[in-house]
């Protein structure tokens, strides 16, 4: 295999013990489109009801880590692990995903999206990046429309509680890591937040 220049080119790092595999490409349900979005550019919308727990992403591309990223000028990409993140697969229609604060879909696991709740035909696909995006300097203003919209997420918005009781689990793995640091020396507290009642998790 030949090398670019190194500049040029992001370095791709192993994948570590409990990711699985990688898959190159990523995948999108079938009754998923892109679509003029009112929150930002194109977004991805349901052309078809998708219930509750719906896999609707698969996702893939290069895992590069922290340095490597921030020299990106332009990226879409997510975290799913510490000092690693996923450089998605160009060109594909996830891409076009938009953030909203009170997302229709969250993550089951570091590549697999699922729908949060039952959604409509019509329905924007939505994620809150905050809950895949371990960059503590990453920030984003939103105009989301939600009753619950922050105006600004953050890298370091799983500190604030009512996020971890919206999302559960829902988070990628080295959010999750920091919200089980954090949360380590209080007393055990139960999860029972209706955010994390999926019994198939
Ligand atoms: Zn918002």
């Amino acid at each position: 295999m030949s090398h670019d220049h190194p500049a040029s080119r992001p370095t791709t790092v192993a994948a570590p013990d409990g990711l699985g595999p990688v898959p190159a490409a990523c995948w999108l349900h079938p009754d998923a489109e892109v679509r003029p979005s009112p929150i930002a550019g194109r977004g991805l919308f349901a052309r078809a009801p998708l219930a509750a727990d719906t896999v609707v992403e698969r996702l893939g591309g290069r895992l590069i880590d922290g340095a490597t990223l921030a020299g990106l000028t332009r990226h879409d990409s997510l975290s799913v692990g510490e000092d690693l993140h996923l450089l998605l697969a160009p060109d594909h229609p996830v891409r076009f995903g938009n953030h909203s604060c009170d997302p229709t879909l969250w993550h089951r696991d570091a590549l697999t999206v699922v729908a949060r709740r039952d959604i409509a035909a019509g329905e924007e696909l939505t994620l809150d990046y905050a809950t895949l995006t371990a960059v503590d300097d990453w920030a984003l203003d939103c105009r989301c429309g939600a009753d619950r919209c922050r105006g600004r997420a953050t890298g370091l918005d799983w500190r604030r509680p009512e996020l971890r009781a919206a999302y559960g689990r829902h988070w990628t793995p080295p959010l999750l890591a920091r919200i089980d640091a954090a949360t380590a020396h209080r007393p055990a507290r139960e999860p029972t937040s209706a955010g994390d009642a999926d019994p198939s998790a």
